[in-house]
């Protein structure tokens, strides 16, 4: 049950692979001089950085190493606090966590994403940066978070795993803050299987974060290396096989988010005529990837009754991205003296309990989205998916 990219894979990536087998190299450096040496990654760092408005491109082996490069790229040093919100991806807390970085939770709003009001009074002496994450391919409320950082001289780091394509106010999520991370595993956007990219125009971010994901050493392994590497790093590396299908998926990623604010749009309109629910704030509709529709209701009674009734879930009742379910981040927090309770965070809380995530082009139990369309949904399936969402409702 991928994202939307999986649905559309086709000749282009399967071309596009061959190519790469073809010219028989697989890794990331080559030879300049080699005609069979397709630079495949550089090219998907250019074309993907060039894609979001960015300077700098960085592919990576996954979301998670994208973020962690991202992390060590900021600067951020063990003991110091990140404000990261309560409604994400584990992979948010455990790229903080693995660099010594302390997560410090805060509450979301009716967008899913983090609550601008809800950071200012978690800011202690120790926070360095804010962590907003684009959930569900929709964007934070980046004018306020921004303001906040500036005014608390706070890094911010983007976490747009789930957003890709998606803008804010005319800039792509990722360009707004000080570095932006993504993902390419199934159930993103666009997706090779897995894989990262992260975006930067900060040239200095950029060095850093490359040397993160290889070893210390300097953006596409330029210059005398021996001798003059000045930090440590891990392979991150994406290899030239992923970037080729994550390439092919790039040329898509409009086509699939216009396709998809269409069947949303459609859907929308023959729901809403269904009482005791609201769709969640759209920070900016304009730039909103479409990948779910998410509803929240008056109570929690109708919440469960709709969703049972469709043989979905409430959010807060799904596997992932519901810090209340992560045992283990939990088990973390109370090692280091930060909130770990099921109820730590009551505004996350009740509005997780309310609300449900229609798949549009994200299908995903793991999500709450175990229910509606998919990208290659006809008129009559948004149709008949509306008439069932009604019908529950009553
Ligand atoms: C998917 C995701 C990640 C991690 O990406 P991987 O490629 O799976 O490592 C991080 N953050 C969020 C919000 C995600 O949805």
């Amino acid at each position: 049950m991928p994202g939307p990219g999986a649905y559309w894979f086709g000749q282009e990536e399967i071309d596009a692979v061959t190519r790469v087998m073809q010219g028989g190299h697989l890794f990331r450096y080559g030879s300049e001089d080699d005609p069979n040496f397709l630079h495949t990654v550089a090219t998907l760092e250019k074309e993907f950085a060039k894609y979001c408005g960015a300077k700098f491109g960085l592919a990576t082996s996954s979301g998670t190493s994208s973020l962690i490069a991202s992390v060590i790229g900021l600067g951020l040093k063990p003991g110091d606090e990140i404000i990261v919100p309560a409604y994400t991806f584990v992979a948010s807390y455990t790229s903080c966590i693995f660099s010594g970085v302390i997560p410090v939770l805060a509450e979301i709003d009716e967008s899913l994403t983090l609550d601008p009001n809800d950071i200012e009074h978690r800011i202690t002496s120790r926070t360095k940066a804010i962590m907003p994450v684009h959930m569900l391919g929709n964007s934070c409320d980046m004018n306020r978070i921004m303001a906040i950082a500036k005014k608390h001289r706070l890094l911010v780091l983007e976490d747009c795993c789930q957003a890709a394509g998606a803008s804010y106010k005319g800039k792509k999520v990722g360009t707004i803050g000080d570095i932006g991370a993504y993902s390419l595993n199934v159930f993103k956007t666009i997706n090779s299987g897995d894989g990262g990219l992260a975006v930067t125009n900060n040239a200095n971010i950029y060095e850093i974060a490359f040397g993160m994901h290889d070893h210390g050493h300097k953006p596409s392994r330029l210059g005398v290396e021996v001798g003059s590497r000045n930090m440590l790093g891990l392979n991150f590396r994406m290899n030239e096989l992923t970037a080729a299908v994550a390439l092919a998926q790039l040329g898509k990623i409009d086509k699939i988010i216009s396709t998809l604010r269409e069947k949303r749009s459609k859907l929308k309109k023959l729901i809403e005529e269904a009482k005791d629910f609201k769709f969640r704030t759209l920070n900016d509709p304009e730039g909103d990837c479409a990948t779910l529709c998410t509803v929240i209701f008056d109570t929690r009674e109708q919440a469960v009754k709709v969703s049972k009734a469709l043989g979905s879930k409430t959010i807060d009742a799904s596997g992932w991205h519901v810090y209340a379910n992560m045992e283990h981040v939990l088990a973390h927090l109370k090692k280091i003296g930060q909130p770990h309770t099921k109820g730590a965070y009551p505004k996350t809380d009740d509005i997780l309990s309310r609300a449900m995530n229609i798949s549009i082009g994200v299908v995903d139990g793991g999500l709450g989205a175990g229910w509606g369309i998919n990208i290659n949904s006809s008129d009559e399936e948004i149709e008949k998916a509306a008439q069932q969402f009604i019908e529950a409702c009553k």
